[in-house]
């Protein structure tokens, strides 16, 4: 996790705006602070409840009450820094770039309305441009847990839709464990599907070995599970679902390729199969669905088929989900 003391100082002001948001106004705990080279130019909390409106996010309400600041501090040159303790939504981060913010930084991911997973690089050149630079910071669980208590007061006073629904993805999401990307790129983590279709467990062969389909966490990916479906999808066609990590491996990466030798530390997921067909990509040459019974056709010495002896081997391989 890349930040400094000053991010922390800041990103404490945001948790304390969020506990007062809820505390005093029983709105959504969510805070948000703008900073202008290092000196905070406003605090803000979330205020859907009480102005009964979808734009008052905490962020966005700072980016609107300080529009012209921003403005002046773009010409300027200024460094413009808007911390949150929830991932930005696509409003607030689309004002965010809109209004030049060189930084984001936030605490808690948000599997229901973050955005800042979004594939800028698809979208035109302003964004490719003023794409701010975006960090992750899970300093704590607070806000996790300031969140849930604000699901449980909605549901005890009878509003059961939405806060049942948000309680469900955030639990989802607590029980998968949070990574961050290595700073200094000395190894590469990346995941990979176990996908499970009645009891067989599909794998993968590549020109170097058997394999799973999957790939690296690449920087600015905030939700792993996403970008595990997504890699799933582009590799094999499947949809899958994503479901717990049951074995941890590391991996050189093979020859011929651009980073050849370096380390991938990898995470295997058991996932199940929910639809599609095999097509497979450039990338495999070849795949077989293989059970406890047969797997064993597939020996290679290496560490990719110890985790797929290890996925058999573990007690449940109904798919963790
Ligand atoms: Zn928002």
């Amino acid at each position: 996790m890349n930040i400094s003391l000053e991010d922390k100082k800041y990103l404490d002001l945001c948790v304390q705006k969020a506990e007062e948001t809820f505390r005093k106004h029983d709105n959504y705990p969510v805070g948000s602070a703008l900073v202008i080279n290092g000196k905070l130019i406003e605090l803000a909390g979330n205020q859907i409840k009480e102005l009964k409106s979808y734009a008052h996010h905490a962020e966005n309400q700072l980016i609107i009450n300080n529009a012209t600041k921003l403005h002046e501090a773009f010409e300027a040159g200024k460094q413009i820094v808007l911390y949150s303790t929830l991932e930005p939504c696509i409003q607030c981060l689309g004002a965010s770039v809109t209004n030049h913010v060189d930084r984001i930084v936030y605490i808690q991911q948000d599997p229901n309305g973050g955005a800042c997973g979004l594939e800028h690089d698809n979208m035109g050149l302003f964004y490719k441009h003023h794409w701010p630079e975006i960090i992750h910071a899970q300093i704590s669980d607070k806000i996790l847990n300031l969140m849930f208590e604000f699901f449980h007061s909605e549901i005890k006073k009878g509003n059961t839709k939405w806060p049942l629904k948000m309680l469900s993805i955030f639990e989802d999401m607590k029980r998968s464990p949070v990574m961050t990307v290595p700073e200094d790129q000395e190894f590469f983590v990346g995941q990979k599907a176990f996908i499970e279709k009645d009891g067989k467990v599909l794998v993968l062969k590549a020109n170097f070995g058997i394999d799973f389909p999957g790939g690296k966490i690449q920087e600015g990916e905030a939700d792993f599970t996403k970008a595990l479906k997504r890699e799933v999808k582009e590799e094999t066609s499947l949809t899958i679902q994503v479901g717990k990590i049951f074995a941890t491996w590391q991996v050189r990466i093979e020859k011929g390729h651009k980073n050849e030798g370096k380390k991938v530390f990898l995470l295997g997921y058991k996932c199940k199969y929910l639809f599609g067909k095999v097509k497979l990509s450039h990338e495999h040459i070849g795949y077989k669905w293989v059970d406890k019974d047969d797997y064993q056709e597939l020996y290679e010495d290496n560490t990719t088929y110890k985790m797929l002896e290890n996925y058999f081997l573990s007690t449940s391989n109904t798919g963790g989900v």
